[in-house]
């Protein structure tokens, strides 16, 4: 039985940003394991697309063999996903998505965010309905970016 949102595995995220110094997201199944973890690796891989749900989705789909994950599968992530990590978060037929911070508090990087995760996920809905949870324990991760991009 899952129910969303989990304060557990949230403050396993946001523990591991402030420590990794990455955005952190996971795919966590439908008996609420963290079944894949993933950094953003854009530098170290040289790929522009390697954001830590695109991994988190890339590894939970390699471990389980599949390109569509099951029903009731939800993705955390420790920031809003970005345009190119929600259409991932529909093709991968995520269930539900919880992040915590937003790019309200990106400091000098605010505007990066050029569409909503929101927007992206309603205009995907016919292809894939994926609930939403926004700015879940904000309080927790707000103050990342202000310190660390200035
Ligand atoms: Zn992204």
């Amino acid at each position: 039985m899952s129910e969303h949102p989990n304060e557990k595995i949230m403050t396993q995220l946001i523990h591991n940003q402030w420590t990794n110094h990455s955005i952190t997201a996971a795919v966590i199944d439908e008996k609420m394991n963290i079944i894949a973890q993933g950094e953003t690796t854009v530098t170290e891989t040289h790929d522009p697309t390697a954001h830590a749900e695109i991994n988190a989705i890339r590894e939970a789909c390699d471990k389980l063999n599949v390109d569509k994950l099951p029903q009731d599968y939800w993705l955390y992530s420790t920031f809003e996903p970005c345009p190119l990590c929600s259409s991932a978060i529909i093709w991968s037929g995520i269930t539900g998505v919880v992040y915590a911070n937003n790019p309200k508090y990106r400091g000098n990087e605010e505007n990066w965010s050029f569409i909503s995760c929101e927007e992206v996920l309603q205009k995907g809905a016919r292809i894939q309905e994926v609930t939403l949870i926004k700015d879940f324990m904000l309080e927790d991760i707000k103050g990342y970016f202000l310190r660390h991009t200035n």
